[in-house]
């Protein structure tokens, strides 16, 4: 698989929105517009990392902003724009991604379904742009002072993430310092590369004004809508004297394998969370083959799920973990594993349900080789966002 990191460039100072502190950072619904878009970025499976360029005198609001996200360190932006994603990739050129997509701060609600068309365009482009048709009718007001129409067919709104492969894009930003190009494709278009167009998304509008704004905190504010996710791991069963599920360590005859701590409860816990937001699995945020995950008490995978969807306005409802297993017994520590979990999830303990069965010692687990869980969840997102 290629490797893809996604660009956000956040340096701006907000000229034209006003305020104390640059917008980027003001609280959108319940948490800086930032946020939305850093947690947006890193819940899509298919972006491995996600760099936030940002200007030297607001690391403590990104440091607020990225908390949980898991992001590495950010890097300082220059003047201008262009400049800013020009030292963004070349901070990245030490170990260049395949891809890079060079997404705006100022635009929160991307969707999976933008990043994925422009993720597909790179198959067969070197850069790729979403763009909108133009809806009203174009003006063009003359020397003499009368207007004429503009052929509006022809006049696509650019929005981004825009994407490119990246040694493409690097050397297209390297040829460009010191022009004044508005965007990244402007750049390309200006280093030869051909710029493919997929479809955007009228709903990742960039907040420039106080009405953007307005209408940006409306659409968090607004209906509704109900997400079920769904959640399965297995592991083996070994030499040991305790197994750790649902966060709680209960003394057994054997001990549970696996490159985390294996509590394969708050495994499937993850993975049914990360399913509410099309956030891939486990295994893509978490990849078993990075040592920082060895060992790990795997509350730290269900806390960085929970991160990334109450980092979109979601709310979690409830959770309902059933484990598989003929032994250890579930019943004395279903309490303090409804306890462990609930508080995890920051919900009540009446809306967290653990519950345990045999397979009546058929197969695998009924052979006491492994034990299962399965976890469903259900929380509430914005209606109005992708
Ligand atoms: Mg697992």
């Amino acid at each position: 698989m290629k490797r893809c990191v996604a660009l956000v460039v956040a340096a701006g100072r907000g000229q034209r929105f006003g305020g104390d502190i640059p917008k980027q950072y003001k609280v959108l619904g319940d948490a800086a517009m930032l946020r939305h878009t850093l947690g947006r970025l890193s819940a899509h499976p298919d972006i491995d990392e996600v760099r936030a360029v940002i200007h030297p005198n607001d690391v403590s609001q990104y440091e607020s902003a990225a908390k949980g996200l898991g992001l590495a360190s950010p890097i300082f932006g220059g003047q201008e724009r262009q400049d800013s994603v020009r030292l963004g990739l070349e901070a990245i050129a030490a170990d260049p991604p395949d891809l890079v997509l060079i997404h705006d701060g100022a635009r929160p609600f991307v969707g999976a379904g933008v990043i994925d068309r422009v993720l597909d365009a790179l198959e067969h482009s070197d850069a790729a742009i979403p763009a909108l048709t133009v809806p009203d009718t174009l003006k063009q007001i003359g020397e003499d002072g009368h207007s004429a129409s503009v052929d509006r067919s022809k006049i696509w709104r650019a929005q981004t993430p825009q994407g490119f492969r990246f040694s493409a894009i690097l050397q297209a930003h390297r040829e460009a310092a010191g022009q004044v190009l508005t965007d990244d494709s402007s750049v390309a278009e200006f280093g030869g590369l051909t710029v493919a167009m997929v479809d955007g998304d009228e709903r990742n509008f960039k907040i420039t004004t106080r009405a953007d704004f307005q209408h940006a905190s409306s659409l968090l504010h607004g209906a509704l809508e109900t997400r079920v996710g769904h959640g399965v791991d297995v592991h083996k069963l070994g030499e040991g004297n305790s197994v750790t599920l649902c966060g709680v360590l209960i003394p057994h005859d054997q001990g549970l394998e696996g490159h985390s701590d294996a509590d394969v409860a708050l495994h499937a816990l993850t993975d049914a969370l990360l399913g509410t937001i099309s956030a891939g699995d486990i295994g893509r945020h978490f990849p078993p083959t990075d040592d920082k995950w060895r060992g790990a008490a795997s509350v730290l995978f269900v806390n960085r799920a929970v991160a990334l969807l109450r980092a979109r306005g979601a709310r979690i409802v409830n959770a309902d973990i059933t484990i598989l297993g003929e032994a250890p017994r579930i019943g004395p520590h279903r309490r303090m594993m409804t306890t462990r979990v609930a508080s995890i999830l920051g919900i009540d303990n009446g809306r967290v349900g653990i519950k345990a069965t045999t397979t009546e010692q058929l197969g695998f687990i009924g052979r006491r080789e492994g034990l299962a869980a399965h976890a469903v969840v259900s929380v509430q997102c914005p209606a109005g966002l992708p």
